[in-house]
């Protein structure tokens, strides 16, 4: 791909997050026809395409965004609920023993996580579903939660949303954090929660997909005095691709970012995110 088709696409994520039909503009950086400053890069969110054209140029650009990566929603379950409370499901915590089978268990010990961490972070097992029940989150706001079934049959993860919100955030506590303190952006809810544990702050993604406009609320919240680094689950060139994507929106909305390319998900490893993280500060 050449330099100015990627610089193209790569300009279309900032319609990522908008709603069908919606046209968002910026200007066109090192435009071929002249410096631009009346924002003449009009990006249109379609379906599962962005759709980029510059008039000043007239360079055009197609930049697919439709889902690809492995947090399929499930069609029976990513509907509009007003009270996704996890009773719904029967959920149970980690700590009523006599109602968690052994599986989850082992879940959890394989994920490293101590049954306090289980309660503190809402992660809870159905036996509805026989699987893992995790919050998802809009900023500090839970709309949601996922479950991971221990039994893989179908999907993932089922996701049910409170709403059509974007998922993304984590516990967010204003105020008693250092302005200094990195946050951590991760794939999924489990990496959030080890990053939480190593004393970092921590956004969960919820895949890997791009989603500038709740990067911006983000940014916005955190503030670009901060560093922040993407830290995905790299274990395929998508990954990294997606991880490098993430950190130009950010930095076009004018955060310091690095980006982890060589561990695995921060839950795979929780006693290195300490000296990972550590040796970009
Ligand atoms: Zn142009």
């Amino acid at each position: 791909m050449s330099v100015r088709k990627e610089m193209l696409e790569t300009m279309c994520l900032v319609a990522n997050g908008l709603h069908t039909g919606e046209t968002t503009r910026i200007n066109h950086e090192q435009c071929p026809s002249g410096w631009d400053s009346k924002r003449r890069f009009y990006v249109t969110r379609k379906p599962d395409v962005l759709l980029g054209y510059c008039h000043n140029c007239q360079n055009s650009v197609t930049k697919y965004v439709g889902p690809k990566d492995r947090y399929r929603h499930d069609a029976r379950y990513t509907t509009v609920q007003k009270d996704p409370e996890f009773q719904v499901l029967h959920a149970v915590s980690f700590n009523d023993d006599s109602n968690i089978p052994v599986e989850a268990h082992t879940w959890r010990v394989n994920n490293e996580l101590t049954r306090a961490m289980c309660v503190n972070n809402r992660i809870q097992f159905s036996s509805e579903h026989f699987g893992i029940v995790t919050p998802v989150y809009n900023m500090e706001h839970r709309i949601g939660y996922q479950v991971r079934p221990l039994v893989q049959l179908g999907p993932k993860y089922i996701t049910m949303l409170e709403n059509d919100k974007l998922m993304g955030g984590f516990r967010i506590q204003s105020g008693k954090h250092s302005q200094q303190l990195p946050v951590v952006i991760t794939e999924d809810y489990i990496s959030a929660v080890h990053v939480h544990e190593a004393g970092y702050l921590a956004h969960c993604n919820y895949g890997v997909q791009t989603k500038p406009r709740m990067l911006y609320a983000m940014v916005n919240y955190f503030g670009t005095v901060r560093p922040y680094i993407v830290w995905l689950d790299n274990d395929s060139d998508h990954v990294r691709d997606k991880a490098k994507e993430i950190a130009d929106v950010l930095r076009m909305f004018g955060a310091t970012v690095h980006v982890e390319l060589t561990a695995e998900d921060p839950k795979y490893v929780p006693t290195e995110i300490a000296s990972i993280v550590g040796s970009y500060l």
